[in-house]
């Protein structure tokens, strides 16, 4: 669906004049299209692209120093008329010959077929070039009639930038047709897309299925199959292409994955983690990447994958610096890094630098165990967290708190068995939980841990007074990170009680086991008393008063840890 619309019949001609208004560095208005807003080298070849719109960063995207010289307009999905081709090209003209390089539709065919005709007429020197990427869209040996689709951009970025260094008009043309018969592209479609101004989409992709071998024009695919997972659509469209290899190819390539209008760009680097690996197990080295929209068709969920393969002509023009609105690759700006520099790409290994003293190892194996129960029982209630977060927050509370312990049990079991301290044991375990579980409440558990670890250092017996201070620092460190205070309905809430509760029941002489259920139970009544409140911290400040009548989640699942910790003892 495209939302905004003012009336249908004016939306070609508003969108290419937003465009104009926000790119005039780049593009001037000419009659039928844009040409260059920038001077050019006299002589040189002018490239002349276009086509409908609907496709944007095709092509009015593209032109820009480096890139194409002036692009036709045409209306959405509709090709420009020969009239207007013939008035771009003139005008982008710098008296070096014009090659006009278009996608291979019939109507565009036509229509710069007779614009070059016309340019002729005129005394130019025109040549004109189909691009022919699509290969669903026909077999090989009838490659003449497969469509274009994204590879028009890799074609016309190393035509451009042959025209850019000075290149002759044939040369360009020798250019431009070695890059169209090396570069191919395959694509799917997930959902249809809909004209401004239509309430139905011009074709439907049945739930669950994919359109393999779509057109950018809403044609629907050639065929149906299951939509599988990221990594499915990847062998699908790496097999694809990797069954045509052009002759002489060679193994470098850059590959160009495009996401046709509403698939994510999140999405679009899943896929192409997997696309990666596929073609590198096929042997194929990826010179560069892309990612990103390149040729859309208005909102179609979909994407296709284009390799361009490269010599070292292509490879030289792939990599020469262009500039336009749509699509820019500067001049490198500084060297890359030496290949002899490298970075973790894994967080720091734990490990235990001192054995901790025989009391305090043996907290740090009371310590696992405790984790180890709390993980079991946030892992139960992770979707009741969740929903509670979700009243306000962002739902992720249950989520952020399962990963976070899960990883943080695991951490303290490792070092506990390695014979790490109470420390170090608690010091590991707060850097993993805030490293998997994300979010405010990781960040605060993390520190909270850390900070009641340092209370405790590596080499003192654990006792009752140790056990007070290091529940002190635990809620000092909380409240010092998040700001919070008591009312502000957060974790604090119940941790204030929780910590005040132990405390003084450790004075009145009870034992460890006695003052923790006191003070869980302290904590307990406190949080379902947040219920009562508003807001004051965190996420849920904005929505505050949508929260009022349940209670906070970060308090809630406090109380759940303490239980499980308890019961683990
Ligand atoms: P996020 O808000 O980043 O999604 P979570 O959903 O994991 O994080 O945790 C939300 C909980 O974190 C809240 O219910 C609250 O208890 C706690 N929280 C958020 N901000 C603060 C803060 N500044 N101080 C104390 N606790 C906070
Ligand atoms: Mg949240």
């Amino acid at each position: 669906m495209t939302h905004l619309v003012n009336d249908p019949v004016d939306f070609s001609a508003e969108l290419v004049d937003g465009f104009i208004q926000a790119n005039s560095r780049y593009v001037r208005p000419v009659y039928g299209g844009v040409v260059r807003s920038t001077q050019s080298k006299a002589g040189k070849v002018a490239i002349v692209t276009g086509g409908g719109l609907g496709h944007y960063p095709g092509f009015m995207g593209w032109v820009g120093p480096g890139l194409v010289d002036g692009a036709v307009t045409g209306k959405v999905f509709a090709s420009p008329a020969a009239s207007q081709v013939h008035s771009v090209a003139k005008a982008a003209d710098h008296g070096g010959g014009i090659m006009l390089a278009f996608l291979n539709y019939s109507g565009d065919m036509l229509q710069f077929g007779m614009a070059a005709e016309l340019l002729k007429a005129d005394g130019f020197d025109v040549r004109s070039a189909a691009v022919t990427d699509d290969v669903a869209s026909a077999p090989i040996e009838e490659s003449a009639k497969r469509r274009g689709i994204a590879g028009g951009l890799a074609v016309l970025k190393v035509t451009s930038a042959a025209a850019e260094a000075g290149r002759s008009l044939d040369e360009v043309e020798a250019v431009c047709n070695n890059a169209n018969a090396r570069t191919r592209t395959c694509g799917i479609a997930f959902s249809g897309c809909t004209l401004p101004g239509s309430a139905e989409p011009l074709f439907e992709v049945t739930p669950g299925k994919m359109a393999v071998g779509l057109g950018v024009h809403g044609e629907p695919g050639i065929y149906e199959t299951d939509l599988g997972t990221a990594d499915d659509v990847a062998q699908l469209l790496v097999e694809k292409l990797m069954d045509e290899v052009p002759e002489g190819a060679g193994k470098r390539v850059v590959a160009l994955l495009n996401g046709l209008g509403s698939a994510k760009y999140e999405e679009l680097f899943v896929t192409f983690t997997s696309v990666t690996s596929k073609l590198r197990a096929a042997g194929i080295e990826i010179v560069d990447g892309q990612v990103g929209e390149f040729m859309t068709s208005l909102d179609m969920g979909g994407l296709s994958l284009t390799l361009l393969w490269l010599d070292d002509e292509l490879e030289d023009l792939w990599f020469a610096p262009c500039d336009s609105a749509a699509y820019s690759r500067p001049a490198p700006l500084d060297p890359p890094l030496d290949a002899s520099v490298t970075f973790n790409t894994e967080p720091e290994p734990l490990t235990v630098a001192r054995r901790g003293s025989d009391g305090s190892r043996a907290a740090a194996q009371q310590i696992a165990a405790a984790l180890g129960a709390i993980t079991d029982v946030l892992g139960v209630n992770e979707s009741m967290l969740g929903d509670l977060d979700a009243v306000a927050g962002d739902g992720d509370h249950g989520a952020g708190m399962a990963r976070g312990s899960a990883a943080a049990a695991e951490a303290a079991a490792q070092l506990a068995a390695e014979g790490a301290g109470a420390q170090t044991t608690l010091a590991g375990a707060g850097a993993r939980w805030t490293e998997h579980s994300g979010g405010a409440s990781g960040a605060l558990w993390g520190a909270a841990l850390t900070a009641a670890g340092n209370s405790l250092g590596d080499d003192r017996d654990v006792d009752a007074a140790a056990q007070v201070a290091a529940i002190r620092a635990f809620v000092d460190s909380m409240m010092n990170l998040g700001g919070a205070q008591v009312g502000d309905k957060t974790i604090v809430d119940a941790l204030v009680p929780f910590a005040d509760a132990f405390a003084s029941a450790i004075d009145g002489g009870a034992s460890f086991t006695d003052a923790w259920r006191r003070a869980s139970a302290a904590a307990d009544e406190a949080a379902a008393g947040t219920s009562a409140l508003v807001p004051r911290m965190g996420r849920a400040r904005v929505l505050g008063d949508r929260s009022v009548g349940s209670p906070d989640p970060g308090a809630i699942s406090f109380v759940l840890t303490v239980n499980a910790a308890v019961a683990s003892d």
